[in-house]
């Protein structure tokens, strides 16, 4: 059964299909990792994020990567399809998806 990670929360999903595990990846999986693992969108992600929702930063743009650090927590302030504002502190960011997580309430950092 084959393993997928999440390109956004990076979260890794252990998935049961019909297909064999070859047949699934060719029919659905178009990018994989660094390391080869098949990427594909998780549920918690997939949906969009809205105003108001707590975000956590895991790829900082460059130019504020020295005061944000990876992992800070912020708000979402609004969203134009891939384009996010958000706000961290004092600081705000217009940021791409990519570059954010959800927080997902009640959920452990700890694997
Ligand atoms: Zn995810």
């Amino acid at each position: 059964m084959p393993y997928v990670q999440c390109p956004l929360c990076e979260d890794t999903i252990h998935l049961h299909v019909r297909d064999s595990p070859a047949e699934w990846e060719a029919k659905y999986i178009r990018q994989r990792s660094d390391s080869g693992m098949p990427l594909l969108i998780c549920g918690n992600c997939w949906e969009a994020l809205q105003p108001g929702e707590r975000i956590v930063l895991r790829a900082p743009p460059a130019e504020l990567a020295a005061s944000l650090p990876i992992g800070t927590e912020g708000t979402v302030e609004s969203a134009a399809g891939d384009a996010f504002v958000a706000v961290f502190g004092q600081t705000q960011v217009v940021i791409d998806r990519s570059a954010i997580s959800r927080v997902v309430e009640g959920s452990s950092t700890q694997h």
